[in-house]
């Protein structure tokens, strides 16, 4: 969604199109009607439209109070030991596809406590002392 958002207030008068420093802002009058265009790409998000409108139609509330909003959402695959979460289903997916083999869901700290157990059961006698949780 846009940031750039005009109220019912805007009765069209042009000024913020007039005014806008990077023509992101453009009108069409066509079939009796008027619209008012505005391209993401170009807006330079400096607010002067908002400040020369006269009407107070332009609402910048997501630019002027830093809002954050939601632009996606996804599962995520949680450490089976301790729940941290490590990656997203899909990347999980993406990563299995491309290494040919299931990623097994373990955080980065669990992940290396298993290499560490598994090295001390091949290796009794060279692990000795190298206490590592279970
Ligand atoms: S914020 Fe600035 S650059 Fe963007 S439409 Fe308004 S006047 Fe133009
Ligand atoms: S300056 Fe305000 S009232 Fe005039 S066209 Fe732009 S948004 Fe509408």
């Amino acid at each position: 969604m846009s940031f750039f958002q005009v109220n019912e207030r805007c009765n069209g008068c042009l000024a913020c199109v007039q005014n806008c420093p990077a023509t992101a802002l453009d009108f069409r009058d066509q079939d009796s009607r008027r619209t008012l265009l505005h391209n993401m790409a170009l807006c330079a998000r400096c607010g002067n439209c908002w400040r020369v409108c006269p009407q107070a139609a332009i609402e910048f509330s997501g630019l002027l109070q830093g809002r954050w909003e939601e632009v996606a959402s996804m599962d995520l695959v949680l450490c089976r030991v301790c729940g941290t979460p490590i990656f997203t289903e899909d990347l999980g997916h993406d990563l299995a596809q491309k290494l040919d083999r299931d990623i097994e869901p373990l955080c980065p700290s669990h992940r290396k406590n298993l290499s560490l157990q598994v090295w001390q059961r091949l290796t009794p006698d060279l692990s000795k002392g190298k206490g590592v949780d279970a």
